[in-house]
């Protein structure tokens, strides 16, 4: 008893000193809510750069209109096709739209895999691709005969100037396809489907997987006027006022702006925020000078990070240090061989015994030999790199969230923000500080987070259901 008593002190002292030494290391990691209200500030002026006249073509932030009116009314029906690429998986779906009360919504889906030589191939072959599973995919549901309306969910910055036209401005996060930044990736797809003649498709609304998310969230709950991704990549959209976006003609009503908050910072404006760390990660990525923000946050760079900043830590001997020279070796070759894992697995920082269990079981797998302080420091340096990733999109999202109660002249702002992505998924504390946070910055507020529990491409279905029955009016 008292052993245990003692030993559970030392640990804990132990444990303190340790987290202090790594914090003390990661200052420049760590922001005050000071900082963090900074951030917000000039994420807002970021916001009224991209939708101005004069100041949208040299904007960062791009505001790109989206064309989408209006979150479901719940009178949406219908059988459609729902395309889903540039997420962790390329699936393609069929969603069933009817006025049933109790299962409105009926989805079967498959996934495919997209491999690397063509996501770092041409265009024709990804379009190619893409075809041919979606020819798969009707063959299995013995839709072939017929011609569906589909919505494409893209989740790549594009500029729209109506529904089913879809340029792409850039190609992000793990993606780089040569030939079709600048086109329009619905006359790519078209071409691609005409040239197989199997089957027939009517491509009939491209949306990104955060508008895609803030209609899957605004089919069940009519307030949801923001949508996140916190996956692979990081994004945001939200309702705009219409009279705000000089790009589009109308005043009357609003329309989903998808923002491209990973471009943040692109312009220098986050220089004084990001680490060595930041910058070493983008020297190394596909699109270097680009998507800053999105480096600093998104789960696609997180594993990577806390690599790179065990890597110098053990350099500098302070990490792995009681440990026998092959140790330092192994240890060494453990933080290389890192990138190959989950960041979900990298991340399992639970502030809890398990947590600390987990770490050093993937040590010891590694081929190193962690000592008690080592294994706290790992999991600790993991903390730090993913709650400073909540703390920024907190900021931003502070940013929507105050330009949405200014635009509505309220005192206090009630909304309700759409969320999904793997990161806010899965990390188990991720959400709850983004939460906390985000209340904290934005205090005169009631925001709801409601998880997209069906993703996006329920989403796309939706505003191609709004897109096919105005179509069907317009023919009538
Ligand atoms: C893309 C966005 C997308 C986000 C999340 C970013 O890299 O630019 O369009 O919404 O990733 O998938
Ligand atoms: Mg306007």
């Amino acid at each position: 008893m008292i052993a245990a008593q003692l030993l559970a002190y030392y640990f804990t002292e132990l444990k303190d000193d340790q987290v202090k030494k790594i914090d003390k290391y990661l200052y420049s990691m760590r922001f005050s809510d000071e900082t963090l209200h900074d951030i917000k500030c000039r994420f807002r002026r970021e916001l009224e750069n991209g939708l101005g006249r004069d100041t949208h073509t040299t904007a960062t932030v791009k505001m790109l209109p989206t064309f989408v009116r209006s979150i479901p009314d719940g009178s949406e029906k219908g059988d459609f096709l729902a395309l889903d690429l540039g997420g962790s998986n390329f699936r393609i779906l069929r969603v069933k739209v009817t006025q049933d009360k109790k299962q409105p919504v009926q989805m079967e889906s498959l996934v495919y895999e997209t491999p690397e030589d063509i996501i770092h191939g041409s265009g024709t072959q990804l379009f190619d691709h893409v075809a041919e599973c979606l020819g798969d995919f009707m063959e299995k549901q013995k839709i072939k005969d017929k011609k569906l309306p589909v919505g494409f969910t893209f989740s790549f910055p594009c500029a729209q100037t109506k529904l089913d036209e879809a340029v792409l401005v850039t190609w992000t996060k793990k993606f780089k396809v040569s030939g079709v930044e600048g086109m329009d990736v619905v006359k790519l797809l078209n071409k691609a489907i005409k040239k197989r003649g199997d089957y027939e498709a009517d491509i009939m609304a491209v949306v990104n997987d955060t508008t895609g998310t803030m209609m899957t969230c605004g089919f069940d709950d009519q307030r949801c006027e923001v949508g996140i991704i916190i996956g692979t990549g990081t994004n945001a959209c939200y309702m705009e006022e219409l009279r705000h976006i000089d790009l589009v003609e109308g005043d009357e009503g609003r329309m989903c702006i998808n923002t491209e908050w990973g471009a943040f910072g692109d312009d220098g404006s986050l220089e004084d925020l990001r680490t060595e760390f930041d910058r070493e990660i983008d020297r190394g990525s596909l699109n270097p000078g680009k998507q800053l923000f999105e480096k600093m946050a998104s789960g696609m760079f997180m594993g990577e990070l806390v690599r790179l900043i065990l890597v110098k830590m053990a350099k500098e001997g302070l990490l792995f240090e009681v440990s026998s020279k092959e140790n330092i070796h192994n240890s060494i070759v453990f933080v290389d061989y890192m990138t190959s894992i989950t960041y979900n697995e990298m991340l399992f920082e639970a502030k809890s015994k398990e947590g600390l269990t987990k770490c050093k079981e993937i040590l010891t797998r590694l081929g190193v030999e962690p000592s008690q302080e080592d294994c706290v420091a790992v999991q600790h340096v993991c903390t730090i790199v993913s709650f400073r990733s909540a703390n920024l999109i907190a900021a931003t999202l502070g940013g929507i969230l105050t330009r949405l109660k200014d635009n509505k002249g309220v005192a206090r702002l009630r909304t309700t923000v759409g969320i999904d992505g793997s990161m806010y998924k899965m990390h188990p504390q991720y959400a709850r500080r983004l939460h906390k946070t985000v209340r904290r910055l934005v205090p005169d507020s009631d925001v709801r987070f409601l998880l997209s529990e069906s993703g996006s491409a329920k989403g796309a279905a939706m505003v191609t259901a709004v897109a096919y029955r105005l179509a069907d009016q317009t023919r009538q």
